[in-house]
């Protein structure tokens, strides 16, 4: 809650400032992310947001703002699992609170995310 704050925007400026300065020294090394590479392809995510039939009135919305196209146009209640990167975009935006993660993965994931709320994560920056 309430981010971006006073220090996130401090931190984007001071990041913006840095790459500036390696653009203006024409330094064109790649930042060394961390992680493992080269990357795991993509297999699709256990589980996708689900419409429910009785709140879902098929405004197309969840459809037309999915980032992958993971949403049928025509029948907005089915969703292709392997396409979706469980942003939750749909879920978000669904005007009649329709589309929702299975309660049980809500369930298993409060469970598994309590402890982070209120902890503030930090920015992480590569250049
Ligand atoms: S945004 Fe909600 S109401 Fe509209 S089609 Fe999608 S699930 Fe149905
Ligand atoms: S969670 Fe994101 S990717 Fe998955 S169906 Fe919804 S909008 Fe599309």
């Amino acid at each position: 809650a309430d981010r971006p704050d006073k220090q996130d925007f401090q931190e984007a400026e001071a990041f913006a400032n840095r790459a500036k300065y390696k653009y203006d020294e024409m330094d064109y090394s790649e930042p060394k992310v961390p992680g493992s590479q080269p990357y795991r392809e993509f297999a699709g995510m256990p589980v996708a947001p689900i419409a429910n039939p009785a709140s879902c009135f098929k405004c197309g919305t969840c459809a037309t703002n999915c980032p992958v196209g993971a949403i049928s146009k025509e029948d907005p209640t089915q969703t292709d699992a392997l396409k979706c990167i469980d942003c939750m975009r749909c879920v978000q935006n669904c005007p009649s609170q329709g589309r929702a993660l299975p309660q049980k993965v809500q369930e298993m994931l409060l469970t598994k995310l309590s402890p982070l709320v209120g902890v503030r994560k930090a920015n992480e920056f590569f250049y």
